[in-house]
């Protein structure tokens, strides 16, 4: 399958505290013109991708049903607009098959990013079974530095983040300007913050959209073999969108999400 891009991994590098303020405000005055965080996803993608191009990208995991849905409305407002896969070398078979699916349907621009050790050289150099000893470098080293290199220098970075997947993202909001280690300055744009999963749901139906037959098998959304389980014996109230994860551990972010840290105090939701 050659309908994506390989990337390699960059290191990047530290800027001045005053050109992080300059990026910052640079940010906000942008924003001032941004759809509402009401507005439809459709609006604010767009809006994303024509404030910000060619420093925008999408990610997504071709896991949970969230990703279908702004592959889809990325596909239809903005097709130039890159869609970040990371490829930890450890995903389901059924997320390979629907992300070559998806790009055959949609002509999406999947760019694969892989880490910079293969799963072998990486047993080599820290041991067996990483996940299992040590599921936070294991992260780091498979998503987080990979996605962390491919967003540099981006400006705006759409997610499939909604509040109501789990406690942890109950505060998402849909622009949250964000400081990476870097000191780099991130629109990170989060369209669906305010949908429920029936909205998701309907409209992955509505659009008759490929989403991961394993979401249909018991499992709420999908990660690396390693650390995804079935999770339809778990009980109701353990079966948030993230139920599954890392089973019987203290970890439910990968970090990909936790990496940067949110800056700006404006609040938009009462708009
Ligand atoms: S989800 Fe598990 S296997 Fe995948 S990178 Fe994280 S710890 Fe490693």
């Amino acid at each position: 399958m050659s309908g994506y891009i390989e990337t390699d991994n960059r290191l990047s590098v530290s800027q001045a505290p005053e050109q992080e303020e300059m990026q910052e405000l640079a940010l906000q005055e942008l924003l001032l013109q941004a759809p509402p965080e009401s507005a439809a996803p459709q609006d604010i993608i767009k809006w994303a991708a024509d404030t910000f191009r060619p420093h925008a990208a999408a990610s997504c995991s071709f896991g949970g049903a969230g990703g279908m849905v702004i592959a889809h409305m990325l596909a239809r407002c903005a097709p130039d607009i890159p869609l970040l896969f990371i490829d930890t070398g450890f995903l389901f078979p059924e997320t390979y098959a629907l992300r070559d699916s998806l790009i055959a349907k949609y002509g999406l621009r999947v760019i694969n990013i892989v880490p910079s050790l293969t799963p072998e050289e990486q047993a080599s150099r820290y041991g067996d079974k990483l996940w299992e000893r040590d599921p936070d470098l294991c992260c780091t080293l498979r998503k987080v530095i990979p996605m962390q290199n491919a967003l540099y220098g981006l400006k705006a970075w759409i997610t499939s983040l909604r509040r109501d997947q789990s406690p942890t993202r109950k505060n998402t909001r849909v622009y949250e300007i964000h400081r990476f280690p870097d000191g780099q300055m991130t629109l990170k744009v989060n369209p669906l913050a305010n949908w429920r999963r029936e909205e998701v749901w309907d409209y992955i139906i509505s659009q008759d959209i490929p989403y991961n037959p394993l979401l249909n098998r018991g499992y709420r959304s999908l990660g690396c073999t390693h650390c995804t389980q079935d999770c339809s014996s778990c009980p109701a109230e353990l079966q948030d969108e993230r139920a599954g994860r890392w089973a019987g551990r203290n970890k439910t972010e990968c970090g990909l999400h936790t990496f940067s840290k949110q800056i700006d105090r404006l609040s938009r939701l009462d708009q």
